[in-house]
């Protein structure tokens, strides 16, 4: 049974999806602060956090910074906040993916699936040498890739953007991570490298760069790569 600890102080909500949960059989675990939330994940860690961000005692991303000082659980973060900022902010201190308020339960349940699904694969292969998609190959170990017969040669900057995204498969990478590991602090902000960069990544890797189906750009916030 998945184990999942919901962190949510409004108790309508806090009840529905508690319900909601217990019915597609989840263990459901509760707490409606930052505080509860870090205590009962450090007694018995859950299997998944579902995790408001607005919280009444901390800000939800300090509870994220505290549970992953410690755990690789799934954290699907619940936003009431439209700016990208929060968000960005969830996923850079570790959540793995965040639903807007207002959700339908279907999709969070479907995103609490993926999360899950994701995190067992991981685990049960934690570092994949070699990346097979239909239409190119990359070998991590030996930093090469592949179309078909012929190699594709890529600049160092290229290959670590590449080696990143496909090292998170089907994850958002925030466009802050990208830069801050590629290019250092100093260029947090220059999100144009970003899209010059992609935009060569996917001449040299896809079939149809103006409509990707590898690398994908989340608008406003960073880069997919879909397997
Ligand atoms: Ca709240």
């Amino acid at each position: 049974m998945t184990r999942v600890l919901v962190v949510e102080d409004d108790p309508q909500l806090l009840r529905a999806l508690k319900i909601n949960l217990q019915a597609r059989k989840f263990e459901v675990q509760v707490a409606s602060d930052g505080a509860a939330a870090v205590r009962l994940a450090a007694a018995r860690p859950p299997d998944v956090v579902l995790l408001d961000l607005g919280l009444p005692d901390m800000d939800g991303v300090e509870v994220i910074r505290s549970v992953r000082g410690w755990s690789r659980s799934p954290i699907l973060v619940l936003s009431a906040r439209h700016t990208s900022e929060e968000k960005i902010r969830a996923l850079d201190a570790g959540a793995d993916d965040y639903v807007t308020k207002p959700f339908s339960m279907d999709e969070l349940l479907a995103r609490l699936r993926a999360a899950t699904r994701r995190r067992a694969e991981a685990a049960a292969d934690a570092s994949p040498a070699v990346v097979d998609t239909e239409d190119f190959t990359v070998d991590l170990a030996a930093k090469k890739v592949r179309r078909g017969d012929l190699a594709v040669r890529l600049t160092p900057t290229e290959w670590h953007l590449l080696e990143i995204l496909i090292s998170h498969p089907g994850h958002l990478v925030s466009q802050r991570k990208l830069l801050l590991e590629v290019w250092g602090p100093t260029y947090s902000d220059n999100t144009n490298y970003l899209r010059v960069y992609m935009a060569q990544l996917r001449r040299k890797l896809e079939a149809d760069p103006s409509h990707p189906r590898y690398l994908i750009t989340e608008p406003g916030m960073g880069y997919r790569f879909e397997p």
